[in-house]
C-alpha cells in the first residue's frame, strides 16, 4: 500500500512538472505567479516544480518582467539549448542532415551527394555526416539527445528497413547500427511519415488535425495524420499510396503490382517521359533543372507533360481524399518545384472527379518547410522521444 502511494505521489509530481513546463514552453517568459494562475496549481507546488526544472536545465530565469505594482517578478523561459537533436533526410541521391535545438530551430546543416546505394556506403556516409554535426554542436547539459533518420522506403516499427526500392538497404537495421556507434537513441522512420510530422509541428499543417502529406519525389510516399496523431498502421508500414493502382493493365512496378500511381505521377515518371520529347532529343542528361528551364521558356511539349503529370497526381489524390476526408493535403518533396504548372491540372481533376462534399472541404497546398520537412520531422521524432522519456510534455 505504501509503495502504491509513493508511486502515486511520484506520478502526481511528474504530471505537475509537465504542466508547469508546458506553461513555460508555450507562454514563456512567464512568472511563477502567472503559472499558478493559469494552471490552477498552488504557488508552493509551482515553485517546487520550477526549482526542479531549473536544476534539470530545462528552464532558465531572466530579469524582472512587467509588474502590476509591487515587486517585479522574475520571468521563466524554456531553455531550448539544454540539448540538440540531429535530423537526417536520406534521399535517393543525397543526404541532408540538420542540427536542431529542443524547439526544432535549425542550428547547423550539412548536405552531401550520396556516395553510393550499397548498405556499407550509406552507413559510412550517415556516420560521417552525424560526426560532422556532433562536432559543430554547441556545448550543452544534455548534448545530442537523439538522432532521427527519414528514409525512402518501408520501415517497420522497430526501425528495420523492409523495402527500399532505390537503395540497397533491405533488412538493414540502421537504428541498431547507429545506436551502437554513437550511443545516442535513434529513430528510423519512413520519410513521408517524418515529413507529415514535421509539417504538422512546424509547417503548413500547424494546428491541422487531419492532414495527408504527399512526398512526391522519385517515388510517392504518404504520411497520414488523423486526429492530431501520426497514423502508421498495425505494423508501422501504412501510407504506401504510391502503389495504388490507377491503370488496370498499366506498367509493371518493382512492388509486384501493375499500374501503380507513382509510375505515372512521380519525379521518375516525369524524367522518363521527358526523354521522349523532341526538345530533349539530343540531350543525354535530362534532369529536373533542364525540365524546369524549358517549362519557364514556355516549351509546349514540356508544359503538356507537366499538365499530364499534374492530372495523374490529381487522380491519386481523388482516391486519397475519398478515403480519408482530410482537411488538408500538403504536397512535398521535389515535385513541388513544378507547382506553378501542376497545381492547376490537379485542381481541375479534383473539380471533375470529387463529390462537392469532399471538394468543398479540402485544401491542397505545398510544403512550407520545403526541403527541410523530412529532416525536421526526423529531428522532432528524436526530440519527442527525449522529452517523453524525461516525462515532460513536448509542445511546440
Ligand atoms: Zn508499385
Amino acid at each position: 500500500m505504501n509503495k502504491l502511494q509513493t508511486g502515486d505521489q511520484n506520478l502526481v509530481k511528474k504530471i505537475n512538472k509537465s504542466i508547469v513546463l508546458h506553461a513555460i514552453q508555450t507562454k514563456g517568459p512567464i512568472s511563477r505567479a502567472q503559472i499558478s494562475k493559469d494552471t490552477g496549481l498552488n504557488k508552493a507546488t509551482v515553485s517546487s516544480m520550477v526549482t526542479d526544472l531549473i536544476d534539470e536545465h530545462f528552464v532558465n530565469e531572466i530579469g524582472p518582467g512587467p509588474s502590476s505594482g509591487g515587486r517585479k517578478p522574475v520571468m521563466l523561459y524554456f531553455n531550448n539549448h539544454a540539448g540538440y537533436a540531429i535530423g537526417i533526410d536520406l534521399g535517393v541521391n543525397y543526404v541532408l542532415a540538420i542540427l536542431t535545438d529542443l524547439k526544432g530551430n535549425i542550428i547547423e546543416e550539412e548536405i552531401q551527394t550520396l556516395h553510393g546505394v550499397e548498405e556499407n556506403q550509406i552507413i559510412d556516409q550517415l556516420q560521417g555526416i552525424i560526426e560532422i554535426l556532433m562536432k559543430k554542436s554547441p556545448k550543452s547539459p544534455y548534448g545530442i539527445v537523439g538522432i532521427g533518420v527519414g528514409v525512402p522506403g518501408i520501415v517497420d516499427q522497430d526501425g528495420i528497413l523492409l523495402f527500399t526500392p532505390y537503395l540497397n538497404l533491405q533488412q538493414a537495421n540502421l537504428k541498431t547500427v547507429l545506436e551502437s556507434k554513437f550511443d545516442i537513441p535513434t529513430i528510423v522512420a519512413n520519410e513521408a511519415n517524418s515529413g507529415a510530422y514535421g509539417e504538422q509541428l512546424y509547417g503548413t499543417g500547424k494546428n491541422v488535425s487531419n492532414l495527408i502529406y504527399e512526398s512526391i519525389g522519385i517515388g510517392i510516399g504518404t504520411g497520414i495524420i488523423i486526429n492530431g496523431e501520426l497514423y502508421t498502421g498495425s505494423t508501422g508500414i501504412s501510407g504506401e499510396m504510391g502503389h495504388l493502382t490507377i491503370e488496370t493493365n498499366g506498367k509493371k512496378c518493382r512492388c509486384g503490382n501493375r499500374g501503380c500511381w507513382e509510375l505515372y505521377a512521380s519525379e521518375s515518371a516525369l524524367l522518363q517521359e521527358a526523354k521522349k520529347l523532341e526538345v530533349f532529343k539530343n540531350q543525354n542528361e535530362i534532369d529536373l533543372d533542364t525540365i524546369e528551364q524549358e517549362a519557364k521558356n514556355g516549351n509546349g511539349e514540356v508544359l503538356q507533360l507537366l499538365n499530364t503529370i499534374g492530372e495523374f497526381i490529381g487522380i491519386g489524390l481523388t482516391n486519397i481524399i475519398n478515403t480519408f476526408n482530410p482537411e488538408m493535403i500538403i504536397l512535398g518533396n521535389r515535385m513541388t518545384r513544378f507547382e506553378s504548372w501542376i497545381l492547376n491540372p490537379i485542381h481541375r481533376v479534383l473539380d471533375e472527379r470529387l463529390s462537392t462534399y469532399h471538394r468543398e472541404s479540402i485544401t491542397i497546398t505545398t510544403s512550407a518547410l520545403g526541403v527541410y520537412s523530412n529532416a525536421l520531422g526526423s529531428a522532432s521524432f528524436a526530440l519527442s522521444n527525449f522529452l517523453d522519456t524525461n516525462r515532460v510534455t513536448v509542445n511546440h
